[in-house]
C-alpha cells in the first residue's frame, strides 16, 4: 500500500487524509474565533437614527417614567407639529385670526436648557397653559430628558438650528445645522416639527431660506419681551409683552442660552396681566390653524 510523508513520518493514505482534514478543520474553527473577536457589534456599531431612541437614553440615565412621561417599554409616538399650506415656505410673525378670539402664543427660544427650562415648565403647568419652544440642537444634546418634558407636557417644539450662528452660512452648512437638529429632535422625542426660527431673527444668512425650500414655516415674533437685555428688570419684560399683545401675536422669550432667571420672574405676570385682558394661550401650529385663509 502506497505510503505518505507527512512531517517527515510516513502514513498510510486513509490517516494522512484524516490528519489534513482535522488540520484544516482545526484552523477554521480558531479563524472564525479571531473573527468574531475582532468584529464590531452590530447593534453598537450603528446608528439607528431612523427610530426615535429616547427612551434609550432615558433609560441610561435612571429617569423615572413620570419625567419621561412615556413607558419604557414602549416607541415613543412620533408627533408631528405641521402648519397650513399658507405658511409652509413662507415667513411670519403677527397671524391675522379667522375669528375674534384672543389668541396669543408664547415662544421659548434657545433651550433646553438646565433649571430654566424646567421652571417655564412649572409656571406654564400650574397655569394650564402651553407654549412653544425653539430648540437649538446643541444644548438640546446636552438636555434631553428635559427635552422629553417639554413634549410630555404638550408643548410644540421648533428648529432653531444647532450652533445659533449669525453669520453668513453656505448652502451645505445651512443644511446642516437644520437637519442635524431636526434629526436630534425626532430621535430624543419623536417629534417632527416645520415650524423654525432663525437664530437672531436673520432672515438673510442661509438658514431661513433653506428652511423656506424645506417647507417650514419661518416662525419670527410680533412682540418682544426683550429679555436678553441683560440689565433691565422682570417689570421691563411684563411691560414690553402686555403693551405690545395684539390677538393672534407671538411672543419672543428665551428659557436657554444664557442666565433667564429674570424671564422666570416675569412670566407668571406676563400670563396673568394677558388673562385678565382677555387673552387665551395657544402654541404657535394652533395659532396658525386659527388663521385666516388668504
Ligand atoms: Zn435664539
Amino acid at each position: 500500500m502506497a505510503k505518505y510523508r507527512l512531517f517527515g513520518k510516513r502514513y498510510k493514505l486513509w490517516i494522512f487524509l484524516l490528519l489534513i482534514a482535522s488540520s484544516v478543520g482545526l484552523c477554521s474553527i480558531v479563524l472564525s474565533l479571531i473573527q468574531r473577536g475582532n468584529q464590531p457589534n452590530r447593534l453598537t456599531a450603528k446608528h439607528p437614527i431612523s427610530k426615535p431612541s429616547a427612551l434609550v437614553g432615558a433609560a441610561n440615565h435612571g429617569l423615572s417614567k413620570h419625567v419621561v412621561g412615556l413607558k419604557p417599554e414602549t416607541t415613543p409616538e412620533l408627533r408631528t407639529f405641521s402648519v397650513p399650506a399658507q405658511f409652509q415656505g413662507k415667513t411670519l410673525s403677527q397671524v391675522k385670526l379667522n375669528n375674534q378670539e384672543k389668541l396669543i402664543a408664547l415662544t421659548f427660544d434657545d433651550g433646553p436648557w438646565q433649571k430654566t427650562t424646567l421652571q417655564v415648565l412649572d409656571i406654564l403647568k400650574k397655569n394650564n397653559i402651553n407654549a412653544t419652544f425653539f430648540w437649538v440642537g446643541a444644548a438640546l444634546e446636552k438636555n434631553p430628558q428635559i427635552a422629553q418634558q417639554v413634549v410630555a407636557d404638550g408643548n410644540a417644539i421648533g428648529n432653531h438650528t444647532w450652533h445659533h450662528w449669525y453669520h453668513h452660512l453656505d448652502k451645505k452648512t445651512a443644511a446642516k445645522e437644520i437637519e442635524d437638529t431636526a434629526q436630534l429632535m425626532y430621535k430624543t422625542t419623536g417629534v417632527k416639527t416645520s415650524l423654525f426660527r432663525p437664530p437672531g431673527g436673520f432672515l438673510k444668512n442661509g438658514v431661513a431660506a433653506y428652511a423656506k425650500q424645506q417647507n417650514y414655516a419661518v416662525v419670527m415674533w410680533s412682540v418682544s419681551s426683550a429679555d436678553t437685555d441683560w440689565k433691565a428688570q422682570p417689570s421691563a419684560f411684563v411691560k414690553n409683552v402686555l403693551k405690545g399683545a395684539k390677538p393672534g401675536s407671538i411672543v419672543l422669550m428665551h428659557d436657554g442660552g444664557g442666565e433667564h432667571s429674570k424671564t422666570v420672574k416675569a412670566l407668571p405676570e406676563i400670563i396673568s396681566g394677558l388673562r385678565q385682558m382677555g387673552y387665551r394661550f395657544v402654541t404657535v401650529p394652533e395659532l396658525l390653524k386659527d388663521a385666516k385663509s388668504k
